[in-house]
């Protein structure tokens, strides 16, 4: 059985790491193109001019038109190009980042990645979705390589808006539940291979590390200041579930965000809040013990978390919307065939009904 597990080729977290930036860079060449939005940047400059006097090196600021599209992707090229860039840094959300990382891919160079929030796991995966001019999915990209560096300042983020890191826990809530079902099912992982055991236990232990500190973490936050369990929660959000849920796969929960999507209502939520349902549907689908799903509940209620449809901002739940729900969820292709046993629409339109009705009484 083949076996694969792909990660970036380090991982550095800590609070004020991003004043370090210039010895990083220096570890790949002088001139840095970053990408990061005007607002992004200005959020961090002081960090950036402090790496600058610590550390000398060439900061070429590209900017970053909001989406991640081809577009973007080709105007970067371009000033990488020109510019005789050693390495990209891609700064702020998960669009940025993906752009820096598809700038790396198709110009040969390192990659630093920067998360300014810890709202998904994008930022360790090797891989970008790609948008078009209007904002819609258009496809996803594989690189031949993770990044070179992911590098987490916890300081940054900590001033972040909390809601932010409560939906990067929304979207690593799914992780070990999604990894678990595709162990059972032998689904293939997002690299092409079964799941080893390093990665069900990192899937693993995310969920842990979830349930142990995210209350007191969001307190942190909420406070924009470090602590042990914030740092916890960070590494949970990014590291954790960015490992687990590349080199373990996805399933039912990612499929049922995908579905959401089609509801135009859900569209103001983030990425990790229609995830969160998500999970709750996950385990409705595969029938979990009523004491694991009773747990996930309450963990996300006590949260914010949707756990129903009307938390997501669908207020008139009909037929036709959770019909339309299970449809796009099953589409060809779908993580959902990634579940250990077959899976139909009515099947996914009976658990969208049932979480939806348990999360709504709780
Ligand atoms: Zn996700």
């Amino acid at each position: 059985m083949k076996k694969v597990l792909i990660s970036p080729a380090k991982y550095l977290q800590g609070n004020n790491e991003l004043s370090n930036l210039g010895s990083y860079v220096r570890g790949f060449g002088y001139n840095a193109l970053l990408v990061a939005s005007t607002d992004d940047q200005e959020r961090v400059q002081h960090h950036l001019d402090e790496a600058n006097e610590k550390e000398n090196f060439n900061l070429i600021y590209g900017g970053f038109n909001t989406e991640c599209t081809k577009k973007e992707i080709e105007r970067l090229r371009r000033m990488c190009a020109k510019d005789n860039c050693d390495v990209i840094i891609g700064l702020g959300g998960g669009k940025a980042l993906d752009t820096a990382k598809a700038v790396g891919h198709f110009e040969n160079k390192p990659v630093i990645v920067v998360p300014t929030i810890a709202s998904t796991d994008a930022p360790c995966s090797g891989l970008a979705v790609i948008y078009t001019e209007h904002g819609e999915f258009e496809e996803y990209i594989f690189f031949k390589r993770n990044p070179d560096l992911v590098l987490v300042d916890t300081g940054i983020i900590a001033k972040a808006p909390s809601r932010f890191l409560v939906a990067g826990m929304g979207d690593a809530l799914s992780t070990y539940f999604e990894a678990r079902s595709c162990a059972k099912a032998y689904a293939n992982n997002i690299p092409g291979g079964k799941s080893t055991l390093a990665a069900l236990a990192i899937a693993k232990l995310c969920y842990e590390t979830l349930l142990a500190d995210s209350l007191k973490a969001k307190a942190a936050c909420d406070n924009n200041v470090v602590t042990a369990a914030l740092e916890n929660i960070i590494e949970a959000n990014i590291l954790l579930s960015g490992l687990g849920f590349e080199s373990s796969g996805l399933a039912a929960a990612h499929a049922i965000h995908n579905g959401l999507t089609v509801l135009e209502e859900t569209h103001h939520y983030f990425h990790g809040e229609k995830v969160s349902f998500g999970v709750i549907v996950h385990l409705v689908l595969e029938n979990a013990p009523s004491e694991e799903l009773n747990k996930v509940l309450h963990y996300c209620q006590s949260l914010g978390l949707p756990v129903c449809l009307k938390d997501l901002g669908v207020t008139d739940v009909t037929t036709e919307k959770v019909m339309e729900i299970a449809k796009a969820a099953c589409a060809e292709g779908e993580t959902i065939y990634n579940m250990p046993f077959d899976v139909t629409v009515e099947d996914v339109y009976a658990a969208i009904i049932t979480a939806d009705e348990l999360g709504g009484s709780i």
